[in-house]
């Protein structure tokens, strides 16, 4: 038998852990440690021990598919590409909205939204990332002019206080909770706010439960505190800062005293107190968040207090300080970095600059789309809804927002307002079903490439094996629809080597980097921006990334969420995952040692609340908001806060984003996901 092993990523979360890929006689077999990776030591959570279990899953995609008389008919390459460019051309670039993937390489990124861009001519390209981490490219990138976790993953073993908000690192980034247990180990401070006692929050110091979306409050009325006991870093503010007294003018208001925020916030007004004494006076405090932070119609001005705290604090641009902004998907970070987004280039380039739309049209030799910002995933999805014929034809690459979006009723209205839709998937996923044609494309075990995890590591993905039946690696589809839209000639790539050496040269942060410099264990962090460059693992160090080296302190109130509990939908909904699946389950549910352990989903109850319904523990229950309605069986906890419910957004047959609203932030167009108003309600009795 002939076996070899071929070092990757894992192709789940943005930790971005390294292992070895056992292949035997061609075949991907199982999952082996790779120890000298800087970021996990060979150590790996349950997703990247099985990560090799979906790959050769009967259901894989194998044949391009043509719908026909609402059936798909199996097809050739030739005939598809066929239909797909006839229909591409029959449309203008503004009928046309692409979805990239935050699931796939940088360098697949990079050509999905050359071609949106230089082939469509359309404006329109975006991604998921909108729907986890929009507001904090918009907050962070306001604050400080980058919008990246500011510290590297290993970096966060050196803080000595570490306030986890909004995220449930120990099981959704469980590598990274590795770094905050060797923080504690030297003992280091662990402040936990969350509504749900998770497996983190079981590991914390001090505990502080908390009612979804009332995060700003709870950070005003700690700065607040840090002030009255002048436990501000004033050097710090008065050297590398500016607009600090328009803060402090609101956080120093009644409205974020210990007691008002405690009604606020529920937490207790002692545990507040002592919070923002072991944050502001540690030395060295950093600050891990999430979605529980990003998605919310306050969400940019989430991320924002989060960063006037760690400025008024001074904890940036040090070892052990900074703000861990945990990226979701595998590649979400690259395929923000790769223009994958309605507004930027690559290297957050805006589009409505006309130098950078010129500097796009020479390096690729055509006219481009208009330099206007596009439409997001989450305005696209309302535009197809309610504006029928705005958008006539969508191009999907792996993406599934017929699980992922919020109000999935709202989303199929929209779907089915698609007059022609191409998916390009590894599975044929609930979104594939809608579409027109589906192309079938390689996983990441298929394909060289690389992708940049949540603290800006570029690291290779190396091919294990061939993909299944005609499937393709998204690179070189990509390269053969050009070829049939007249555009071969800026599609002439041969490996996605040739990418990637395309991509430095037009990205001022990769400018540096080459696949042979990424072969090291340690690879690369962003900025790198010259071949003589080390990376740059921690961000700030001597200034910010504005102009003006200063970063901007800004004046946030607390806002309610747009949606809040009443006499009909007296609970709050929150939603997430669990540490066995990953998002809309498409790449876990196919994984045997991942699905048998939470099967389905289920909603957390606090027992005070489920007796007040008379629900009892495994009792099957109705959930209602006022967009839909599931059943799902109940799981009676303490370790929920009275008055919030949890569901996990995995599984499509009992779907959280049924309920989840879809109200959006202002600024980053980020959904509401983690607090709208429900009601809870028992089946009635079979006799
Ligand atoms: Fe993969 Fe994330 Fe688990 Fe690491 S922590 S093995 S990157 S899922």
């Amino acid at each position: 038998m002939d076996v070899k092993y071929v070092q990757t990523t894992c192709p789940y979360c943005g930790t971005g852990c390294s292992f070895n890929l056992v292949v035997k006689d061609g075949k991907v077999s199982g999952v082996a440690p790779y120890q000298r990776s800087p970021v996990n030591d060979g150590k790996l959570c349950p997703k990247g021990n099985y990560a090799h279990e979906f790959i050769n899953s009967p259901d894989r995609l194998t044949k391009p598919l043509i719908k026909k008389d609402g059936k798909f008919v199996e097809a050739s390459w030739d005939e598809a590409y066929k239909l797909i460019a006839s229909k591409f051309k029959s449309y203008k670039g503004d009928q046309i909205a692409c979805l990239a993937s935050a699931r796939v390489s940088n360098e697949e990124n990079y050509l999905m939204q050359k071609f949106a861009r230089a082939v469509l001519k359309s404006p329109n390209i975006d991604h998921c990332a909108r729907l986890c981490h929009a507001s904090t490219v918009v907050g962070l990138a306001g604050a400080f002019g980058s919008g990246a976790m500011t510290q590297s993953i290993a970096d966060i073993a050196e803080a000595k206080c570490i306030f986890i908000l909004g995220s449930n690192t120990f099981e959704q980034h469980p590598l990274i909770g590795r770094r905050v247990m060797q923080a504690k180990k030297k003992g280091a401070k662990l402040i936990y706010a969350d509504p749900r006692l998770t497996p983190t929050g079981k590991q914390a110091d001090l505990y502080m439960p908390f009612y979804s979306g009332t995060d700003v409050a709870i950070l005003n009325c700690m700065m607040q505190q840090i002030l009255k006991n002048g436990w501000e870093n004033k050097e710090f503010i008065a050297k590398r800062t500016k607009d600090f007294e328009k803060v402090k003018e609101i956080v120093m208001k009644d409205t974020y005293s210990l007691e008002n925020v405690s009604k606020i916030s529920g937490i207790p007004a002692k545990a507040l107190a002592t919070a923002a004494e072991w944050f502001g006076t540690s030395g060295s405090s950093t600050i891990l968040y999430s979605m529980g932070i990003t998605q919310h119609t306050t969400g940019v001005d989430n991320v924002k207090s989060v960063a006037n705290i760690q400025m008024l604090t001074g904890n940036l641009g040090r070892p052990g300080t900074g703000i861990c902004a945990l990226r979701g998907q595998n590649n979400v970070q690259g395929a923000c970095d790769m223009g994958a987004l309605a507004n930027v280039y690559s290297g957050y380039q805006s589009v409505i600059v006309p130098d950078m739309k010129k500097k796009m049209e020479t390096a690729w030799g055509c006219d481009i789309a208009e330099g206007k910002v596009g439409l997001t995933v989450t305005k696209l999805i309302n535009t197809l809804a309610d504006q029928p014929g705005t958008v006539k034809c969508v191009y999907i690459m792996g993406e599934n927002p017929m699980l992922s979006d919020p109000d999935l009723h709202h989303v199929e209205k929209g779907m089915r307002n698609v007059e022609f839709m191409v998916v390009q998937d590894i599975f044929l996923t609930e979104t594939a079903q809608f579409a027109n044609v589906v192309l079938p494309a390689a996983c990441f075990a298929e394909k060289d490439g690389t992708q940049t995890s949540t603290e800006r590591r570029v690291q290779r993905w190396r091919k294990a094996q061939d993909p299944p039946g005609e499937a393709k690696a998204d690179w070189q589809i990509f390269c053969e629809l050009a070829k049939h839209m007249g555009y071969e000639k800026q599609f002439p790539y041969k490996s996605a080597e040739e990418i990637f050496v395309e991509i430095s040269k037009v990205t001022p942060s990769y400018g540096g980097m080459t696949y042979a410099r990424l072969e090291k264990p340690e690879a690369l962090h962003w900025p790198c921006p010259t071949a003589e460059h080390p990376g740059t693992p921690i961000l700030h160090k001597e200034k910010f990334t504005h102009p003006d080296g200063l970063g901007i302190f800004t004046p946030i109130e607390f806002k309610y969420p747009a949606e809040v509990p009443d006499k009909d939908y007296p609970l709050i909904l929150t939603t997430g995952r669990c540490i066995w699946q990953w998002h809309t389950g498409t790449m876990t549910r196919r994984s045997k040692s991942l699905e048998r352990e939470e099967p389905t989903g289920w909603v957390e109850i606090n027992p005070e609340d489920a007796k007040a319904l008379g629900i009892k523990d495994k009792e099957k229950v109705r959930a209602i908001t006022r967009r839909g309605q599931i059943e799902i069986g109940a799981r009676v906890t303490n370790g929920i806060k009275k008055g919030v419910v949890f569901i996990p957004f995995h599984y499509v047959e009992c779907a959280a984003n049924i309920l989840t609203n879809n109200a959006l932030d202002p600024v980053a167009a980020i959904p509401e996901y983690k607090a709208c108003a429900v009601r809870l309600e028992k089946l009635p009795e079979v006799k």
